[in-house]
């Protein structure tokens, strides 16, 4: 077995961070959940109910020690956010546009591909822009 650290990978922001932080939530604010609202309509009309905050106060024992205290938002700072996959894509197509990188996996040239107990994180070439780390323009 290799002793050796996994490299530093280039991942994609975060979208739903990066629409709220757009939208004026804190620049620490997180989400926590996502879902999707309407199930029923085409991905183009469907919209997310995003629902977070800032996390600022630590876990104090137990396995979860240092890590942020999800259940005790920062007063004050808990929102729900619905954003449109309009929105969403939108939001994609100008990190693209601004970045050049692909937004998918964020320049890497893959994407995840699962993640499994015995060998962790799994990689395969990025599907949107086969392995360049590119961005696709439509
Ligand atoms: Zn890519």
């Amino acid at each position: 077995m290799s002793t050796q650290a996994p490299p530093v990978r280039v991942e994609p922001p975060d979208w739903w961070n990066l629409i709220a932080h757009q939208r004026g939530c804190h620049p620490a604010w997180r989400w926590l959940t996502v879902e999707t609202i309407d199930h029923t309509v085409p991905r183009d009309q469907a919209h997310c109910l995003v629902s977070g905050g800032v996390y600022s106060t630590l876990v104090k024992s137990g396995p979860r020690k240092g890590k942020p205290n999800y259940g005790k938002p920062d007063p004050g700072t808990e929102r729900r956010l619905v954003i449109s996959f309009v929105e969403l894509d939108a939001c994609k197509a100008q990190w693209e546009a601004e970045t050049g990188k692909c937004s998918k996996c964020g320049g890497s040239g893959e994407e995840g591909a699962g993640w499994s107990k015995e060998g962790g994180s799994r990689y395969r070439t990025c599907t949107r822009c086969n392995g360049s780390g590119k961005a696709v323009t439509p």
